[in-house]
């Protein structure tokens, strides 16, 4: 055991071996961990000889020098999938992100006047047509909006909430936290099932700033349920003189009703016609675009908004503006076609199962794969979405000596990964987020995945 442990390469003569092809610092890694590795496997008893020694460096290296972001290919069906990066981008946008990054740009420059300019004035144009609003702001997410917005206007002071809507968004987002960060005094009413306009009007008080509402936007509520309307809560307002303010939380920016989509899903523009002040929603969730907190409302409130100086540190970077600018410019022409988001949710039935089939094509070859077309009932929202429950086409495959679960790690492990959903003893990739130039990648990924 001794003369193998010395037999180990020294770190110095593999990186001789490797220096040529791959950058030193990667070398030196995998050699340390990859000798560790057999160090240990020998005095264990695990390990009788060094073969294979170089090849595991050389693996090594290659898994190193990946970038820890990958590009993934999700066959949950999930269209908003938070954990798999929401929003995929048009190539409208991404081109543009492309070609401002790559060089200087006006991003706070004005170019008539030749003096410093906004940043935000390049968006604010389109976020006011779009939503009717008098006047828009964005910072870098919908939690930093909703903390602006406590910040600005109830600091010190109570902000009227019902119980039932105290919600937690997910990683640690919860209102009533945000809230107390952002100083404001929450007053809740109502109870968790039911809140009611006289609940919101027996809190109001001298120190009041603010009634809020947060649409719940991960979970729905059925049965003995109530909750106040938006028009009632303006109605309120308006009596008593305070702003009311609105998460919305998905940014949607069209009536998806129109789309054939039928779930009461509030929009921008609803919500500001209906006389809401303020009203809050992400960047990347149903609007389709990059991560950004979108502000719109009532210009006297936004003023003050924009000039909290907390706005600075929660400020948009150039990237995800620009990306915004042509996401909004998208909906601005009613391309909707061209935002993946749209795309993906109002697929057809018809389009899905084509798909559906093209894959169970490619796949039918591989051996050891039992392969089927199954429709299924899919929530695409994640946590957008919650009541949404729409047809897809998924395509089911089953291995004759891989359990779903072991099959559905390697195709995680695999370049680039495929994330998929397991059903039973069945492993399912559904064909309404997964990219027509994703089907011959997976068809490949499995293929060298059951061929070892
Ligand atoms: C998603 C969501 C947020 C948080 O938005 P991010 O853009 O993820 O920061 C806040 N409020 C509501 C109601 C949401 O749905």
């Amino acid at each position: 055991m001794k003369s193998l442990l010395r037999q180990i390469p020294q770190i110095s003569k593999v990186v001789e071996i490797f220096a040529k092809a791959y950058p030193e610092i990667y070398v030196v890694k995998a050699a340390r961990e990859v000798a560790e590795k057999y160090r240990k496997e020998i005095i264990e008893g695990a390990r009788a000889d060094l073969n294979g020694f170089l090849e595991d460096v050389e693996r090594k290296i290659k898994s190193l020098m990946k970038p820890n972001i990958k590009r993934v290919i999700n066959a949950t069906g999930v269209v908003i999938n938070t954990n798999l990066g929401r929003a995929p981008l048009s190539k409208d946008v991404i081109n543009f992100i492309s070609e401002i990054a790559n060089g200087y740009s006006n991003l706070e420059y004005n170019l008539e006047e030749g003096k410093r300019g906004s940043r935000i004035a390049h968006i604010e144009k389109y976020l006011n047509e779009l939503t009717g609003a008098e006047s828009s702001f964005v910072v870098n997410n919908n939690a930093g909006a909703v903390f602006l917005v406590l910040n600005t206007l109830a600091e010190g002071k109570e902000v009227i909430i019902s119980r039932g809507e105290l919600v937690e968004i997910g990683g640690s987002f919860r209102i009533p936290d945000i809230m107390k960060k952002s100083g404001a005094i929450l007053r809740e009413v109502g109870t968790t099932n039911k809140t009611k306009v006289s609940d919101y009007e027996g809190a109001i008080n001298q120190n009041t700033a603010l009634l809020m509402k947060v649409h719940k936007s991960n979970f729905y509520m059925e049965g003995f349920v109530e909750e106040v309307k938006l028009e009632d809560l303006v109605k309120l307002g308006h009596k008593y003189g305070i702003p009311t303010y609105y998460d919305a939380g998905s940014g949607l920016l069209i009536n998806l009703k129109e789309f054939g989509i039928s779930v009461d899903e509030p929009n921008f523009r609803d919500c500001i016609s209906l006389g809401i002040d303020l009203v809050s929603g992400s960047g990347d969730k149903l609007l389709g675009g990059p991560q950004a907190g979108i502000i719109v409302g009532k210009k006297n409130l936004i003023e003050k908004i924009k000039k909290n100086p907390i706005a600075r540190a929660l400020r948009i970077d150039k990237l995800t503006l620009s990306g915004l600018e042509m996401t909004l410019k998208l909906y601005f022409e009613k391309r909707y076609e061209d935002i993946p988001v749209i795309r993906m949710l109002t697929q057809d039935e018809k389009a899905l199962r084509q798909k559906a089939k093209r894959l169970e094509k490619l796949l039918k070859d591989i051996p050891g794969l039992k392969i089927s077309v199954i429709k299924d009932k899919a929530k695409p929202g994640g946590g957008s979405l919650p009541e949404l429950e729409l047809p897809t086409y998924c395509v089911a495959i089953r291995h004759d000596r891989l359990s779903s679960q072991e099959l559905s790690r390697r195709l995680r492990l695999a370049e680039p990964p495929i994330v998929c959903r397991i059903r039973e003893d069945q492993l399912l990739f559904d064909m309404r987020t997964v990219f027509h130039e994703d089907l011959k990648t997976i068809k490949k990924t499995l293929q060298e995945l059951l061929s070892i």
